[in-house]
């Protein structure tokens, strides 16, 4: 059976945020080269009606390929700026690298001060405090300063392991519970001098707004993918459904682990080999669990996550990292989350997939 694979997730190992950069440009073009070789001549040809848009935010890459509607209302100029504004607009508010955003002035300010958020930053701050409260605390924006403790964040200070007293003192300060947000004055306020970062839920936000301005101009097919997260509308104009290949994590080998359909469904996917450093032969990842302060060192070595939307998706792929893969696959199952983890073991990488997930995948073969 011949696989038309519309997405490859490829994460690949690194030392410095850099090269990661690097290795992003060139896993695109590599993407871009396998995009056209797996999908069927037909789709991209004469008879092809998926437009494909693709651009630079959020310090990664996007892509949105889609069925332009057939009311001449707008043409794919218009909705591909409007695609790239919705995306840049997130960016601005968001990101812990421009000192203007919404997130870095809220960081700026003192404890016990009522700052004004808008809808957007409002509605991704609530999300991820009910997916901190959900999954009892791994998930947590209010990480930020261990971030950038460990040298992950905007102020990229050299990867090392920082001094303990400093560690401790940060991590009594961290803590969801420590955000109040006012949900009729959209509002938010901070009871410890702590910073949020919402890298781990912003992309699949994107790709939700995104998303639903598809939906609500009438586009029937498409796929939105803001880097590696991701939610596809419809079947593709063929009549094929939009199929996802998971990349095996093995460093220094291509491969695809698994490929799944997710056509009217969110993925995303999180992983312990992208964004790392090593010391004294141990490896750091840029996930934090939120209760040591330290970066997470199980064997979990990626996590995908299914869900109706990319930012849950997005954000509980995160969560599950933290958590590692039995209290994942335990959450997994409680909660009926569609999961498939990529586990290190003696005898190489064993895939696990949640009842949820093999419903789903199953359903939509
Ligand atoms: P991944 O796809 O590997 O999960 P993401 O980009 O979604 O990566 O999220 C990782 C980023 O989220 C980190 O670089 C950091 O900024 C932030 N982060 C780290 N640990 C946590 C955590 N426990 N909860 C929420 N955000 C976190
Ligand atoms: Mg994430």
């Amino acid at each position: 059976m011949i696989l038309a694979v519309n997405y490859i997730i490829s994460r690949r190992a690194t030392v410095s945020i850099t090269v990661v950069r690097l290795l992003y440009a060139f896993l695109f073009i590599l993407c871009c080269v396998l995009l056209s070789a797996c999908s069927e001549p037909s789709e991209l040809d004469s008879s092809n009606k998926l437009h494909l848009h693709t651009g630079q935010v959020m310090g990664t890459w996007y892509s949105v390929k889609y069925l332009p509607p057939s009311n001449a209302e707008r043409s794919v100029d218009d909705i591909n700026t409007e695609i790239h504004a919705k995306l840049a607009r997130i960016d601005l508010l968001m990101s812990t690298y421009k000192a203007t955003s919404e997130v870095s002035r809220f960081n700026a300010v003192e404890p016990g001060v009522w700052f004004d958020l808008s809808p957007q930053t409002y509605e991704v701050i609530e999300l991820a405090q009910d997916i901190s409260a959900k999954t009892l605390g791994a998930f947590d924006i209010s990480v930020a300063r261990l971030v950038d403790l460990w040298g992950f964040g905007p102020e990229q200070r050299a990867h090392h392991i920082p001094d303990a007293d400093q560690l401790k003192q940060v991590l009594t300060e961290v803590g969801y519970e420590n955000l109040k947000l006012h949900g009729s004055q959209l509002k938010v306020q901070k009871k410890t001098p702590l910073h949020i970062d919402l890298s781990a839920i912003a992309k699949g936000f994107g790709v939700d707004q995104v998303a639903d301005y598809l939906d609500r101009i009438g586009v029937e097919s498409f796929l939105v993918e803001v880097g590696g997260e991701i939610r596809t509308r419809g079947m593709k104009p063929n009549g094929q459904p939009w199929r996802v290949a998971i990349e095996s994590p093995a460093t220094g080998q291509r491969g695809v682990h698994s490929v799944v359909n997710v056509t009217d469904l969110a993925l995303a996917t999180s992983g312990d080999y992208r964004n790392y450093f090593e010391e004294n032969g141990q490896r750091f990842s840029h996930t934090i669990d939120p209760k040591t302060g330290a970066p997470i060192t199980h064997n979990l070595a990626s996590v995908t996550v299914i869900s109706s939307t990319a930012a849950e998706a997005d954000a509980l792929a995160t969560a599950f990292s933290v958590m590692g893969p039995d209290q994942a696959m335990a959450y997994a199952k409680a909660y009926n989350v569609s999961t498939y983890l990529i586990v290190k073991e003696r005898e190489g990488f064993v895939g696990k997939a949640s009842e949820a997930f093999l419903a789903v995948t199953r359903d939509k073969l």
